[in-house]
């Protein structure tokens, strides 16, 4: 026997459709790459993506086939979004960082039909379009361009195509387990691999990032996602928007600190998302030009450990809670959020500060475990102190990479995140450091996250990573690469000093090497292996590289 009540498929074009009945008018504001502002709103968005299904109809798509976009966040990006994986394909977002070899592989390996691409991006376009076979239109953002016409002469233009379209479309019934958008990893290891997402994986993460103890996400809310669409779906952000009506910033590919400070003050952002790095920059210009960023009363953190400095001055300058956020792109990526519990309203100021730097606790839908690699994944306890290999478990958790038959989990059904971590009787986790990023020392473990979190607190420090250089006594010795701010006359002795009572010992970096700029991925986190080819010897005697 069922339940006796009514079936609906919990669907992506279900998203658009409420926000378009019901916050019609809430505003989407979004930074072209012009540089020109667009204002729209809900209601007019809904009325592209449906312009664009209709054309994407005259197009003679198989349901599932793979529609590609690499653009930065912007409204038109938003509309395919929904035309896309409503009209029942899949929406292929690609990282326009990647090396073009990567991203040949990666089109090829999702046999991608269409790329939707920002004007910005053409020169990538004119480097790939004769090694990706299934490729069949490329499609411009925009009005008409001469400058793309001359180089891609087949090019089809966005506000052209959509132009004369009608706007009655019905959105297809689908099955909720249809595949819907396909992100593939970073591919650190080995080459990149795809996360195929479903309408349901998509709805329940929806769901569970808007919950007043995730981001808390409502319509009173003026939300900027400056995590691009191309990273994890701009985590969820635009989807969960559309469920709960907010007003959204899309900043498009302006990501430095006078932009987004702009953005915030011109818009009344009430919550902005991003990695450390974007946050940086963001409070350098904001003490530089003296705004108190008053609308913004919280930001999320991810992708990287947050370093306390950023939590700190947020806080207490800014009066904006800093919500520390984990996840990955094989878990939608919502895996934990940082938010306090009512007991913790009697720690002390100290103790609240340890609890707000964890990476938090699991929403509903989440289950999270440690275990002992080495020891047949043997559970280990949550008692805040034990590390472990952290592995996960969920409706919104891959299971199969796309294209692969192998699966991605465990014989009884985890997902191993490669992340090294404590959890506590509560679920609070703390990201330890990756699996490969750990410093081993003379057998002993050292925790590269660690000594990068004391270094950026250093006032002079603007950016660090530590990694493991060779040693011929202890295998491996923590060195630190660093940015400097700039006009900082810091030495390395002065540098390594600050470590002292903060770090024991053998924990401190044997040496401190000033570099102009690190290596930074697509999505703004620190390229650990290109610094491991350049620095990796740096500890040994010459005679023995
Ligand atoms: P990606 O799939 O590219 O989003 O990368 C996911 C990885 O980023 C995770 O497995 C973590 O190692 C790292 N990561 C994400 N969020 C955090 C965080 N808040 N603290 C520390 N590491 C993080």
């Amino acid at each position: 026997m069922f339940g006796k009540m009514m079936h609906q498929s919990l669907l992506i074009s279900n998203l658009i459709e409420h926000a378009a009945r019901y916050h019609a008018d809430t505003t989407i504001i979004s930074r072209e790459v012009t540089g020109q502002i667009t204002t729209t709103n809900w209601h007019e968005v809904q009325q592209n993506s449906k312009r664009l299904a209709h054309a994407l109809k005259t197009f003679h798509l198989d349901l599932g086939d793979r529609l590609a976009t690499i653009a930065w966040n912007n409204h038109r990006h938003l509309e395919s979004w929904y035309a896309i994986s409503g009209s029942g394909y899949v929406c292929h977002t690609i990282n326009p960082r990647l090396f073009p070899e990567q991203l040949i592989f990666i089109i090829n390996d999702a046999q991608d039909k269409v790329i939707f691409f920002d004007s910005t991006f053409l020169p990538l376009i004119t480097a790939i379009q004769d090694k990706v076979p299934t490729v069949e239109k490329f499609i411009c953002y925009g009005s008409p361009d001469e400058k793309v016409l001359a180089v891609l002469p087949n090019v089809i233009f966005y506000d052209e195509l959509i132009l004369n379209q009608s706007t009655d479309f019905n959105w297809p019934q689908l099955s909720e387990e249809t595949p819907s958008s396909l992100c593939y990893t970073s591919g650190t290891t080995g080459n990149p691999k795809g996360v195929l997402y479903s309408h349901r994986s998509t709805l329940l993460h929806s769901m569970a990032i808007a919950l007043p103890d995730s981001l808390n996400l409502s319509a009173n809310d003026t939300v900027m996602p400056v995590v691009p669409m191309f990273h994890v779906n701009a985590w969820g952000v635009p989807y969960a928007a559309a469920m709960v009506g907010s007003s959204v910033v899309l900043p498009g590919p302006n990501l430095d600190g006078d932009s987004l400070v702009s953005l915030i003050d011109d818009y009344k952002v009430t919550v902005a998302l991003g990695v450390p790095t974007i946050w940086q920059g963001l409070l350098a210009t904001a003490k530089k030009r003296g705004t108190t960023l008053a609308s913004m009363n919280r930001n999320v953190v991810g992708g990287a450990a947050c370093p306390p400095s950023i939590i700190r001055d947020f806080k207490d300058n800014y009066a904006c809670d800093t919500i520390h956020a984990w996840g990955m792109s094989e878990t939608s990526p919502l895996g934990t959020v940082n938010q306090p519990k009512a007991k913790h309203a009697s720690l002390s100021a100290e103790e609240f500060e340890q609890l707000r730097l964890t990476q938090g606790r699991p929403p509903f839908g989440v289950e999270l475990r440690i275990v002992d690699a080495e020891n047949n994944h043997a559970p280990l306890a949550h008692d805040g102190r034990t590390q472990g290999n952290l592995q996960i478990r969920g409706p919104w958790i891959v299971d199969h990479y796309f294209n692969q038959e192998k699966s991605a989990v465990t014989f009884d059904g985890w997902f191993d995140t490669g992340d090294i971590a404590t959890l506590n009787a509560d679920g609070y986790m703390t990201i330890c450091d990756r699996a490969k990023d750990l410093i081993k020392s003379g057998g002993e473990w050292i925790s590269s996250v660690e000594i990068e979190n004391i270094a950026v607190g250093h006032p002079e420090i603007r950016m660090a990573a530590a990694i493991a250089a060779r040693h011929p006594k202890w295998d491996e010795r923590p060195i630190l690469i660093a940015v400097k701010q700039e006009n900082s006359t810091l030495t390395e002795e002065e540098a390594r000093a600050y470590f002292e009572n903060k770090l024991a010992r053998w924990q401190i970096p044997d040496a401190v090497i000033f570099v102009d700029a690190l290596p930074i991925n697509g999505t703004g986190k620190i390229v650990k292996a290109e610094l491991r080819t350049l620095f990796a010897d740096a500890l040994l005697p010459s005679e023995v590289i």
